[in-house]
């Protein structure tokens, strides 16, 4: 029940309070977010624009092509759905497609502000996400032709001549998650599977799927990039620290007697890890949860 209400309360606190926190954030947004540009084994240019701790760090990014190029994940605040839609207009191509890799809002609240100045762009997520994105615009009265035109079916795409395939896992971290994955390059982007350096939420207590769905991610074939959901791109070593994080919060909270306890001992495993406010949010979460069962 617990991580049930927690979940509902981090979902919905966030549509309540959204004017006000926009407002809030406008100010800070711009001097934290970075970008980063890597051109990967054939040439694929990747540019991946990291938001501010305000913006949640969530990261957005852009496979460029010779003539097109499409979007992974489209941000928190209008503030940074804007600073993407300018890099992206930098880069001189037609975006074709945005992603969305789950239903967390930031990675999606930014999409309103895409949506409208990329009319010509296809929206794309899983079925899940798809719904909950829509649900979402129509609680904001906006306007739905910027939500997922279509769920993502099938198992690949074609774009600027390179294969790119895509898995949907369900009940992870999210209720779902699209990764994509580029044989050609050997690139792969795993939404909020990975993070590099930023704590990953747990909240949603879904341990034992969301380390299964690390395994199947380890054989999807060679990955010599990853690209996370939040934090710095990487090696497939990657996918080996998001299995150890998930290993030792859960440990961490079986061992742990109170939240306090749960979160200095993981503060003191993860001590230069970025966002602690959603590893409080797990914790918070995880530690009612095993109180519900006792
Ligand atoms: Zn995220």
């Amino acid at each position: 029940m617990s991580v049930k209400v927690t979940y509902r309360i981090f979902t919905q606190g966030f549509l309540l309070n959204i004017k006000m926190l926009f407002i809030f954030l406008v100010g800070f947004l711009l001097p934290f977010a970075t970008c980063a540009v890597s051109q990967d084994k054939n040439g694929i240019k990747v540019l991946t624009y990291k938001a501010s701790p305000e913006g949640f760090m969530s990261n957005s990014h852009l496979i460029v092509g010779d003539t097109e190029a499409m979007l992974i994940d489209a941000q928190f605040s209008p503030e940074d759905g804007r600073n993407v839609a300018d890099l992206i207009d930098s880069e001189g191509k037609k975006l074709t497609k945005i992603i969305i890799t789950h239903p967390h809002p930031d990675h999606y609240y930014g999409l309103e502000l895409l949506g409208a100045r990329f009319k010509d762009a296809e929206i794309l997520g899983g079925p899940r996400t798809t719904e909950e994105v829509r649900k979402t615009i129509r609680y904001w009265g906006g306007e739905q032709n910027y939500a997922p035109t279509a769920a993502l079916d099938g198992q690949s795409f074609r774009f600027e001549g390179v294969d790119i395939t895509y898995v949907i896992f369900k009940d992870g971290e999210s209720v779902e998650n699209t990764v994509l994955y580029v044989p050609s390059e050997e690139v792969l982007f795993t939404g909020d599977l990975a993070s590099n350096g930023v704590h990953m939420w747990l909240g949603e207590g879904r341990p034992d799927n969301w380390l299964g769905q690390l395994k199947t991610l380890g054989s999807i074939g060679p990955a010599s990039r990853v690209y996370p959901g939040h934090g710095d791109s990487g090696n497939s070593d990657l996918l080996a620290q998001a299995e150890k994080y998930i290993s030792d919060f859960r440990w961490t909270v079986g061992e742990s007697k109170t939240y306090d306890d749960a979160l200095e001992r993981m503060k003191s495993l993860y001590p230069v890890y970025e966002m602690p406010q959603i590893l409080e949010g797990s914790i918070r979460a995880a530690v009612s949860t095993v109180d519900d069962q006792k």
